[in-house]
Protein backbone atom coordinates (compact mmCIF):
# COMPACT_ATOMS: atom_id res chain seq x y z
CA UNK A 1 0.00 0.00 0.00
CA UNK A 2 1.52 3.29 -0.86
CA UNK A 3 2.30 5.90 2.16
CA UNK A 4 0.23 8.62 3.12
CA UNK A 5 2.55 11.44 1.63
CA UNK A 6 3.11 9.39 -1.63
CA UNK A 7 -0.80 8.90 -1.77
CA UNK A 8 -1.83 12.77 -2.03
CA UNK A 9 1.53 12.97 -4.45
CA UNK A 10 -0.21 10.17 -7.22
CA UNK A 11 -3.44 12.05 -6.36
CA UNK A 12 -1.91 15.49 -7.18
CA UNK A 13 -0.34 14.18 -10.29
CA UNK A 14 -3.42 12.55 -11.11
CA UNK A 15 -5.35 15.77 -10.87
CA UNK A 16 -3.20 17.35 -13.14
CA UNK A 17 -2.85 14.76 -15.47
CA UNK A 18 -6.55 14.58 -16.02
CA UNK A 19 -7.50 18.09 -16.01
CA UNK A 20 -4.03 20.39 -16.54
CA UNK A 21 -4.12 22.11 -13.44
CA UNK A 22 -2.68 21.73 -10.34
CA UNK A 23 -5.38 21.64 -7.74
CA UNK A 24 -5.87 24.96 -6.04
CA UNK A 25 -6.84 22.99 -2.46
CA UNK A 26 -6.59 19.83 -0.75
CA UNK A 27 -9.66 19.14 1.99
CA UNK A 28 -8.72 16.10 4.16
CA UNK A 29 -11.76 14.22 5.91
CA UNK A 30 -11.61 11.41 8.43
CA UNK A 31 -13.34 8.17 9.17
CA UNK A 32 -14.54 7.54 12.26
CA UNK A 33 -14.77 4.69 15.01
CA UNK A 34 -17.45 4.85 17.75
CA UNK A 35 -16.34 3.91 20.84
CA UNK A 36 -20.13 3.49 22.22
CA UNK A 37 -23.59 4.06 21.51
CA UNK A 38 -24.55 2.65 17.83
CA UNK A 39 -28.35 3.47 16.24
CA UNK A 40 -28.55 6.10 18.85
CA UNK A 41 -28.11 8.90 16.66
CA UNK A 42 -30.95 9.03 14.53
CA UNK A 43 -33.33 8.62 18.00
CA UNK A 44 -31.47 12.14 19.12
CA UNK A 45 -29.48 9.94 21.48
CA UNK A 46 -25.80 10.24 22.80
CA UNK A 47 -22.97 8.77 20.92
CA UNK A 48 -18.89 8.98 21.61
CA UNK A 49 -16.96 8.62 18.45
CA UNK A 50 -13.34 9.42 17.73
CA UNK A 51 -11.82 11.14 13.88
CA UNK A 52 -8.76 8.13 12.99
CA UNK A 53 -6.39 9.33 10.73
CA UNK A 54 -7.68 7.17 7.69
CA UNK A 55 -9.21 9.81 5.39
CA UNK A 56 -11.21 10.73 2.25
CA UNK A 57 -8.48 13.83 0.22
CA UNK A 58 -10.81 15.98 -1.85
CA UNK A 59 -8.08 17.70 -4.42
CA UNK A 60 -10.22 20.81 -6.17
CA UNK A 61 -9.87 23.49 -8.48
CA UNK A 62 -12.95 26.27 -9.03
CA UNK A 63 -14.12 26.52 -12.88
CA UNK A 64 -15.25 29.90 -14.35
CA UNK A 65 -18.46 27.78 -15.85
CA UNK A 66 -21.25 25.67 -14.12
CA UNK A 67 -19.38 22.50 -15.03
CA UNK A 68 -18.65 19.88 -12.10
CA UNK A 69 -15.89 17.33 -13.22
CA UNK A 70 -15.44 14.41 -10.29
CA UNK A 71 -13.45 11.50 -10.06
CA UNK A 72 -12.27 9.04 -7.28
CA UNK A 73 -8.80 7.40 -7.48
CA UNK A 74 -8.76 3.51 -6.31
CA UNK A 75 -5.85 3.40 -3.62
CA UNK A 76 -3.15 1.56 -5.76
CA UNK A 77 -3.45 3.88 -8.64
CA UNK A 78 0.19 3.49 -9.65
CA UNK A 79 1.68 4.39 -11.89
CA UNK A 80 -0.75 7.75 -11.96
CA UNK A 81 -3.63 6.61 -14.68
CA UNK A 82 -5.79 9.52 -16.36
CA UNK A 83 -8.98 8.67 -15.24
CA UNK A 84 -12.40 9.64 -17.21
CA UNK A 85 -14.34 12.19 -14.99
CA UNK A 86 -17.52 12.60 -14.73
CA UNK A 87 -19.23 16.00 -15.73
CA UNK A 88 -22.46 17.70 -14.88
CA UNK A 89 -24.05 20.87 -15.47
CA UNK A 90 -25.13 22.85 -12.06
CA UNK A 91 -28.26 23.38 -13.16
CA UNK A 92 -29.16 19.53 -13.52
CA UNK A 93 -28.36 18.49 -10.61
CA UNK A 94 -31.79 17.19 -8.38
CA UNK A 95 -32.41 16.44 -5.32
CA UNK A 96 -33.26 12.12 -5.89
CA UNK A 97 -31.78 9.03 -4.64
CA UNK A 98 -29.12 7.77 -6.36
CA UNK A 99 -27.73 4.28 -6.21
CA UNK A 100 -24.45 5.28 -7.13
CA UNK A 101 -20.98 6.81 -5.43
CA UNK A 102 -21.97 10.26 -7.23
CA UNK A 103 -24.92 10.67 -4.44
CA UNK A 104 -22.12 11.57 -2.35
CA UNK A 105 -20.36 14.86 -4.63
CA UNK A 106 -23.90 15.58 -6.32
CA UNK A 107 -25.92 15.69 -3.12
CA UNK A 108 -22.94 18.32 -1.94
CA UNK A 109 -22.97 20.43 -4.67
CA UNK A 110 -27.13 20.36 -5.14
CA UNK A 111 -26.74 21.42 -1.67
CA UNK A 112 -24.52 24.67 -1.96
CA UNK A 113 -26.06 25.44 -5.00
CA UNK A 114 -28.60 26.88 -2.80
CA UNK A 115 -25.84 28.27 -0.31
CA UNK A 116 -24.24 30.56 -2.94
CA UNK A 117 -22.30 27.97 -4.45
CA UNK A 118 -22.74 29.92 -8.31
CA UNK A 119 -19.49 28.24 -10.52
CA UNK A 120 -18.44 24.18 -10.97
CA UNK A 121 -14.94 22.85 -10.06
CA UNK A 122 -12.65 20.33 -11.18
CA UNK A 123 -12.68 17.53 -8.45
CA UNK A 124 -10.45 14.44 -7.32
CA UNK A 125 -10.73 11.99 -5.01
CA UNK A 126 -8.89 9.57 -3.15
CA UNK A 127 -9.34 7.96 0.22
CA UNK A 128 -7.64 5.64 2.41
CA UNK A 129 -10.63 4.30 4.22
CA UNK A 130 -12.04 0.86 3.64
CA UNK A 131 -15.68 0.86 1.91
CA UNK A 132 -18.49 -0.63 3.83
CA UNK A 133 -16.28 -1.34 6.96
CA UNK A 134 -17.88 0.49 9.52
CA UNK A 135 -15.18 3.41 9.29
CA UNK A 136 -17.72 5.55 7.70
CA UNK A 137 -16.06 6.29 4.36
CA UNK A 138 -19.36 7.48 3.02
CA UNK A 139 -19.45 10.59 5.64
CA UNK A 140 -15.36 11.13 4.96
CA UNK A 141 -16.58 11.40 1.09
CA UNK A 142 -19.24 14.06 1.54
CA UNK A 143 -17.49 15.51 4.09
CA UNK A 144 -14.35 16.13 2.41
CA UNK A 145 -16.55 17.87 -0.58
CA UNK A 146 -18.99 19.66 1.80
CA UNK A 147 -15.48 21.11 3.99
CA UNK A 148 -13.66 21.85 0.31
CA UNK A 149 -16.56 23.55 -1.75
CA UNK A 150 -17.54 26.13 1.19
CA UNK A 151 -14.22 26.94 2.03
CA UNK A 152 -13.02 27.46 -1.60
CA UNK A 153 -16.21 30.13 -2.52
CA UNK A 154 -16.33 31.14 1.09
CA UNK A 155 -19.80 30.09 1.76
CA UNK A 156 -19.61 31.14 5.53
CA UNK A 157 -21.30 27.15 6.94
CA UNK A 158 -19.94 26.55 9.98
CA UNK A 159 -18.90 23.01 10.78
CA UNK A 160 -22.04 22.06 12.36
CA UNK A 161 -23.93 23.23 9.22
CA UNK A 162 -21.60 21.37 7.00
CA UNK A 163 -22.44 18.16 9.16
CA UNK A 164 -26.10 18.89 8.70
CA UNK A 165 -26.02 18.67 5.17
CA UNK A 166 -24.04 15.88 4.91
CA UNK A 167 -26.76 13.54 7.18
CA UNK A 168 -28.97 15.48 3.97
CA UNK A 169 -26.88 13.59 1.77
CA UNK A 170 -27.07 10.96 2.93
CA UNK A 171 -30.16 10.69 4.10
CA UNK A 172 -32.25 11.86 0.79
CA UNK A 173 -29.24 11.47 -1.85
CA UNK A 174 -27.78 8.20 -0.58
CA UNK A 175 -31.17 6.93 0.66
CA UNK A 176 -29.00 5.83 4.23
CA UNK A 177 -31.85 7.48 6.71
CA UNK A 178 -28.61 7.86 9.17
CA UNK A 179 -27.98 10.46 12.08
CA UNK A 180 -25.16 13.03 12.46
CA UNK A 181 -22.61 11.16 14.28
CA UNK A 182 -20.61 10.24 11.54
CA UNK A 183 -20.26 13.70 9.91
CA UNK A 184 -20.05 15.22 12.88
CA UNK A 185 -17.36 12.98 14.34
CA UNK A 186 -15.28 13.66 10.89
CA UNK A 187 -15.63 17.71 10.99
CA UNK A 188 -14.76 17.87 15.10
CA UNK A 189 -12.43 15.14 16.02
CA UNK A 190 -9.47 16.38 17.86
CA UNK A 191 -6.43 15.06 18.61
CA UNK A 192 -6.47 11.94 21.67
CA UNK A 193 -10.01 12.85 22.31
CA UNK A 194 -13.30 11.66 22.36
CA UNK A 195 -15.93 13.43 21.06
CA UNK A 196 -19.28 13.21 23.58
CA UNK A 197 -22.32 14.61 21.45
CA UNK A 198 -25.65 14.52 22.37
CA UNK A 199 -27.46 14.81 18.93
CA UNK A 200 -30.86 15.64 20.74
CA UNK A 201 -29.46 19.52 19.92
CA UNK A 202 -25.87 18.71 18.88
CA UNK A 203 -23.62 19.97 21.61
CA UNK A 204 -20.49 18.14 22.26
CA UNK A 205 -17.18 17.94 24.44
CA UNK A 206 -14.02 16.56 24.19
CA UNK A 207 -13.18 14.13 26.58
CA UNK A 208 -9.85 13.21 26.93
CA UNK A 209 -8.82 9.66 25.76
CA UNK A 210 -5.39 7.52 26.06
CA UNK A 211 -5.83 4.32 26.70
CA UNK A 212 -2.20 3.47 26.29
CA UNK A 213 -1.69 5.38 29.52
CA UNK A 214 -3.26 2.74 31.19
CA UNK A 215 -1.13 0.14 29.46
CA UNK A 216 -4.27 -0.69 27.18
CA UNK A 217 -4.80 -0.71 23.51
CA UNK A 218 -7.94 0.03 21.70
CA UNK A 219 -7.69 -2.68 18.89
CA UNK A 220 -9.68 -2.61 15.65
CA UNK A 221 -10.79 -5.80 13.96
CA UNK A 222 -11.84 -5.46 10.71
CA UNK A 223 -13.96 -8.30 9.62
CA UNK A 224 -13.82 -8.07 6.19
CA UNK A 225 -17.09 -8.40 5.70
CA UNK A 226 -18.42 -5.30 3.76
CA UNK A 227 -21.86 -3.97 4.22
CA UNK A 228 -24.07 -2.39 2.58
CA UNK A 229 -26.03 -0.11 4.65
CA UNK A 230 -28.27 1.28 2.15
CA UNK A 231 -29.61 -2.40 0.70
CA UNK A 232 -29.30 -3.48 3.73
CA UNK A 233 -32.08 -3.78 7.27
CA UNK A 234 -30.76 -0.21 8.32
CA UNK A 235 -33.74 1.36 7.05
CA UNK A 236 -35.97 -1.22 8.28
CA UNK A 237 -34.19 -0.05 12.27
CA UNK A 238 -34.96 3.17 11.73
CA UNK A 239 -38.30 3.08 10.61
CA UNK A 240 -38.77 0.16 13.73
CA UNK A 241 -37.92 2.98 15.84
CA UNK A 242 -40.33 5.36 14.30
CA UNK A 243 -42.97 2.85 14.70
CA UNK A 244 -41.91 2.80 18.50
CA UNK A 245 -42.77 6.41 18.85
CA UNK A 246 -45.78 6.54 17.49
CA UNK A 247 -46.76 4.07 19.57
CA UNK A 248 -45.93 5.81 23.04
CA UNK A 249 -46.38 9.15 21.56
CA UNK A 250 -42.98 10.53 21.76
CA UNK A 251 -41.37 12.68 19.18
CA UNK A 252 -38.04 10.60 19.84
CA UNK A 253 -36.90 7.56 21.96
CA UNK A 254 -34.43 10.14 23.49
CA UNK A 255 -37.93 10.95 25.80
CA UNK A 256 -38.09 7.27 27.23
CA UNK A 257 -35.38 7.15 30.29
CA UNK A 258 -33.81 3.93 31.80
CA UNK A 259 -35.95 4.52 34.85
CA UNK A 260 -39.62 4.66 32.44
CA UNK A 261 -37.96 1.75 30.27
CA UNK A 262 -40.48 -1.22 31.66
CA UNK A 263 -43.80 1.20 31.49
CA UNK A 264 -42.77 2.07 28.08
CA UNK A 265 -42.31 -1.67 26.94
CA UNK A 266 -45.46 -2.31 28.29
CA UNK A 267 -47.58 -0.07 25.74
CA UNK A 268 -45.22 -1.48 23.16
CA UNK A 269 -46.90 -5.10 21.69
CA UNK A 270 -44.52 -6.62 19.28
CA UNK A 271 -41.80 -8.43 21.08
CA UNK A 272 -39.48 -7.45 18.02
CA UNK A 273 -40.04 -3.66 18.82
CA UNK A 274 -39.46 -3.97 22.81
CA UNK A 275 -36.12 -5.11 22.01
CA UNK A 276 -35.51 -2.19 19.50
CA UNK A 277 -36.76 0.20 22.28
CA UNK A 278 -34.42 -1.78 24.91
CA UNK A 279 -31.92 -0.98 22.87
CA UNK A 280 -31.73 2.43 21.80
CA UNK A 281 -32.71 3.28 25.68
CA UNK A 282 -30.27 1.22 27.46
CA UNK A 283 -27.80 2.18 25.48
CA UNK A 284 -28.15 5.94 25.61
CA UNK A 285 -27.21 5.08 29.60
CA UNK A 286 -24.13 3.16 28.92
CA UNK A 287 -22.62 5.86 26.85
CA UNK A 288 -22.94 8.01 30.10
CA UNK A 289 -21.51 5.38 31.70
CA UNK A 290 -18.74 4.86 29.69
CA UNK A 291 -18.01 8.88 29.84
CA UNK A 292 -17.92 8.23 33.65
CA UNK A 293 -15.67 5.23 33.55
CA UNK A 294 -13.09 7.19 31.41
CA UNK A 295 -13.03 10.12 33.48
CA UNK A 296 -12.35 8.25 36.15
CA UNK A 297 -10.07 6.30 34.45
CA UNK A 298 -11.84 2.66 35.32
CA UNK A 299 -11.08 0.94 32.04
CA UNK A 300 -12.67 -2.43 33.47
CA UNK A 301 -15.92 -1.32 33.81
CA UNK A 302 -15.50 0.63 30.61
CA UNK A 303 -14.52 -3.11 29.70
CA UNK A 304 -17.52 -4.33 30.61
CA UNK A 305 -19.81 -1.44 28.77
CA UNK A 306 -18.56 -2.45 25.89
CA UNK A 307 -19.42 -6.02 26.08
CA UNK A 308 -23.11 -5.14 27.13
CA UNK A 309 -23.48 -2.74 24.36
CA UNK A 310 -21.92 -5.36 21.43
CA UNK A 311 -24.64 -8.32 23.51
CA UNK A 312 -27.92 -5.27 22.95
CA UNK A 313 -27.12 -4.51 19.13
CA UNK A 314 -26.62 -8.81 18.81
CA UNK A 315 -29.44 -9.75 20.39
CA UNK A 316 -31.83 -6.42 20.88
CA UNK A 317 -30.94 -4.83 17.85
CA UNK A 318 -30.24 -7.82 15.45
CA UNK A 319 -27.13 -5.95 13.65
CA UNK A 320 -24.27 -7.96 14.01
CA UNK A 321 -23.30 -10.57 11.86
CA UNK A 322 -21.25 -13.78 13.15
CA UNK A 323 -17.36 -12.74 12.20
CA UNK A 324 -18.55 -9.67 14.82
CA UNK A 325 -19.72 -11.68 17.57
CA UNK A 326 -16.47 -14.34 16.76
CA UNK A 327 -13.99 -11.74 17.43
CA UNK A 328 -15.66 -10.15 20.51
CA UNK A 329 -16.24 -13.60 21.82
CA UNK A 330 -12.61 -14.35 20.99
CA UNK A 331 -11.10 -11.00 22.47
CA UNK A 332 -12.92 -11.71 25.67
CA UNK A 333 -12.07 -15.26 26.09
CA UNK A 334 -8.85 -13.97 25.68
CA UNK A 335 -8.49 -11.53 28.95
CA UNK A 336 -9.53 -8.41 26.55
CA UNK A 337 -11.86 -5.97 29.43
CA UNK A 338 -14.28 -5.67 26.27
CA UNK A 339 -14.87 -6.08 22.76
CA UNK A 340 -18.38 -5.18 20.72
CA UNK A 341 -18.72 -4.40 17.25
CA UNK A 342 -19.08 -0.65 15.77
CA UNK A 343 -20.50 1.52 13.38
CA UNK A 344 -23.99 0.63 11.91
CA UNK A 345 -23.70 -3.23 11.11
CA UNK A 346 -24.58 -6.09 8.95
CA UNK A 347 -20.80 -6.80 9.02
CA UNK A 348 -17.81 -3.40 8.78
CA UNK A 349 -15.64 -3.76 11.96
CA UNK A 350 -15.21 -4.47 15.96
CA UNK A 351 -13.01 -2.71 18.82
CA UNK A 352 -11.35 -4.60 21.66
CA UNK A 353 -10.20 -2.90 25.06
CA UNK A 354 -6.79 -5.20 25.13
CA UNK A 355 -4.19 -5.12 28.22
CA UNK A 356 -0.61 -4.23 25.92
CA UNK A 357 0.92 -7.09 26.67
CA UNK A 358 -1.60 -9.34 25.25
CA UNK A 359 -2.14 -7.95 21.50
CA UNK A 360 -0.35 -10.02 19.89
CA UNK A 361 -2.36 -13.38 21.22
CA UNK A 362 -5.63 -11.40 21.21
CA UNK A 363 -4.82 -11.08 17.21
CA UNK A 364 -3.48 -14.49 16.43
CA UNK A 365 -6.63 -15.89 18.38
CA UNK A 366 -9.12 -14.13 16.51
CA UNK A 367 -7.15 -15.09 13.16
CA UNK A 368 -7.39 -18.43 13.88
CA UNK A 369 -11.22 -18.79 14.73
CA UNK A 370 -11.54 -17.16 11.76
CA UNK A 371 -9.72 -19.49 9.74
CA UNK A 372 -11.54 -22.60 11.61
CA UNK A 373 -14.51 -21.17 10.50
CA UNK A 374 -13.75 -20.52 6.85
CA UNK A 375 -13.92 -16.91 7.31
CA UNK A 376 -11.92 -14.91 5.09
CA UNK A 377 -8.97 -13.48 7.71
CA UNK A 378 -9.77 -9.74 10.03
CA UNK A 379 -7.21 -6.97 9.52
CA UNK A 380 -5.79 -5.38 12.58
CA UNK A 381 -5.15 -1.25 13.63
CA UNK A 382 -4.70 0.41 16.42
CA UNK A 383 -6.50 4.22 15.85
CA UNK A 384 -5.54 7.16 17.69
CA UNK A 385 -8.33 10.18 18.53
CA UNK A 386 -7.31 12.24 15.53
CA UNK A 387 -7.83 15.83 14.34
CA UNK A 388 -11.22 16.10 12.71
CA UNK A 389 -11.32 17.59 8.35
CA UNK A 390 -8.78 20.20 7.55
CA UNK A 391 -7.44 21.95 4.57
CA UNK A 392 -4.11 20.73 4.16
CA UNK A 393 -2.14 23.86 3.69
CA UNK A 394 1.08 21.69 3.37
CA UNK A 395 0.54 20.39 -0.02
CA UNK A 396 -0.77 23.29 -2.24
P1 LIG B 1 -19.16 3.17 5.21
O1 LIG B 1 -19.33 2.47 6.52
O2 LIG B 1 -17.81 2.91 4.63
O3 LIG B 1 -19.52 4.61 5.29
P2 LIG B 1 -21.44 3.15 3.46
O4 LIG B 1 -22.20 2.05 2.81
O5 LIG B 1 -22.16 4.09 4.33
O6 LIG B 1 -20.20 2.48 4.20
O7 LIG B 1 -20.74 4.05 2.34
C1 LIG B 1 -19.99 3.47 1.31
C2 LIG B 1 -20.29 4.23 0.04
O8 LIG B 1 -19.65 5.53 0.07
C3 LIG B 1 -19.70 3.56 -1.20
O9 LIG B 1 -20.57 2.57 -1.70
C4 LIG B 1 -19.56 4.73 -2.14
O10 LIG B 1 -20.80 5.07 -2.72
C5 LIG B 1 -19.16 5.87 -1.21
N1 LIG B 1 -17.70 6.05 -1.12
C6 LIG B 1 -16.95 6.02 0.01
N2 LIG B 1 -15.64 6.27 -0.27
C7 LIG B 1 -15.57 6.47 -1.60
C8 LIG B 1 -14.51 6.74 -2.52
N3 LIG B 1 -13.24 6.88 -2.12
N4 LIG B 1 -14.81 6.88 -3.84
C9 LIG B 1 -16.07 6.75 -4.25
N5 LIG B 1 -17.10 6.48 -3.45
C10 LIG B 1 -16.88 6.33 -2.15
MG1 LIG C 1 -21.45 5.33 5.76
Amino acid sequence: MPTHATSIGVAIQSFENTYGVRPSGIWRAPGRVNLIGEHTDYNCGLVLPFAISESCFALMTPRNDQLMRICSLKETTIPVTIESPHEIHLDALEPKTMSTWLAYPYGIAYLLTHHGMKTGCDIVVYSQIPIGSGLSSSAALACSLGLGLCELYSLGLSRLDIAQMVRQVENTFAGVPSGILDPLASLTGKLDNLVYLDTLDNSYRYIPFNPTSCDLELLLIDSNVRHRLSTSQYAQRSQECLEICENLSVTSLREVSLDNLESALELISSPVLKRRCRHVVTENRRVELAVECIENQDFVQLGALLTQGHESLRDDFEVSVPELDMAVEVAITRGCLGARMTGGGFGGSAIALVPKGSSEAVRKAISEAYDKHGYALPDFSIPRPSQGATRQEDYC
